[in-house]
């Protein structure tokens, strides 16, 4: 349909990030957001891959649904861990054939039960060289604002992700709650010499729960200060819900003031928060 590095070029672009539903109920319910995001006319949604190849065929298949049913281009998650490198080209070809032609390239997280499985690759960025080897396709790398909770140290941490970003086309950011740590490493990567597209990751808060589970995962820090203010609204999921769509909604603002290429909203399969968010901003449909 479209490459997304074209698409940033001409931007800034709002895309909407799905994962593969397990479920028939859930599948519908997928279709619903889906149909219910559509008219905000996205530059692109993408849909996850479940590390070690649980969702191998339901990425897959939701992705060469979606461009192919309903006009959205869509871009496949696809990582490394307890893949052989056969494994990953034959996946590549099928989206190749299928005519998608957007890849996030990711390294993975090793699921539980599958540390002895081997990987014939181990870092996103042989990922990036083995799918530019395979096709003609937008490459996108992830990027961590608050590093990744594997790297030894900031430098480090900004220096790979550098020479992942020097190969491939754009990255898109972990979720984060505060713009300067966006901002911070969009500097420090100027600072090395790269300035690809880096797109920043939305999470809307809408349960209290979840989100704190969510940042300790991804080494996103909730800061104190707006944890305050959500437990202050413990008793009422309502007002959480409202209170983290305001937030986000200033986020996102602060972000495209300061020059972001676009949005790339997490929406955990639901449209609600998000549509409120771009009503707010005044965006799309
Ligand atoms: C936008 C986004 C989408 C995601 N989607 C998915 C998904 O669909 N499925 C999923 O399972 N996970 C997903 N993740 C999570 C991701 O897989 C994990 O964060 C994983 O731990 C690291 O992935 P990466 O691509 O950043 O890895 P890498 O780039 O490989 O980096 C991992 C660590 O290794 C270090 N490193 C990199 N290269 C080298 C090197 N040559 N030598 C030494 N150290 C090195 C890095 O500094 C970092 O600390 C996503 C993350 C983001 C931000």
């Amino acid at each position: 349909m479209a490459k997304i590095s074209e698409l940033l070029a001409a931007g800034p672009t709002w895309s909407f990030e799905f994962f593969p539903p397990k479920t028939d109920e859930a599948a519908r319910a997928l279709e619903k957001t889906v149909g219910e995001l559509q008219p905000l006319d996205p530059s692109f949604v993408s849909v996850t891959y479940g590390a070690g190849g649980s969702t191998r065929e339901r990425t897959r298949d939701v992705v060469i649904h979606i461009e192919r049913d309903t006009g959205i281009t869509a871009m496949a998650h696809l990582t490394c861990v307890a893949h052989s490198r056969e494994q990953l080209v034959s996946l590549l070809e099928e989206y190749r054939e299928a005519g998608i032609e957007n890849i996030l390239a990711l390294g993975g997280d090793v699921p539980d039960g599958m540390e002895d499985a081997p990987s014939d690759l181990a870092y996103a960025s042989e990922l990036v060289a083995l799918v530019q080897e395979v096709g003609d396709f937008s490459i996108g790398v992830a990027a961590h604002p608050e590093l990744h909770p594997r790297s030894p140290d900031r430098t480090s941490d900004r220096r790979m992700l550098a020479a992942k970003l020097l190969v491939a086309d754009f990255a898109i950011t972990q979720f984060f709650f505060e713009a300067h740590h966006y901002l911070r490493m969009v500097d420090e990567l100027a600072a090395l010499g790269v300035a690809k597209p880096v797109v920043p990751g939305i999470m809307p808060v809408t349960n209290l729960k979840s989100v704190g589970r969510m940042a300790a995962m991804s080494g996103a820090e909730f800061p104190p200060h707006l944890a305050e203010r959500f437990e202050a609204l413990a008793d009422d999921p309502d007002a959480v819900r409202a209170l983290g769509i305001e937030l986000a909604t200033e986020l996102c603002a602060e972000l495209l003031a300061a020059g972001a290429p676009g949005l790339h909203f997490y929406t955990l399969n639901r449209s609600p928060a998000t549509r409120q968010i771009y009503e707010n901003l005044g965006l799309g449909g």
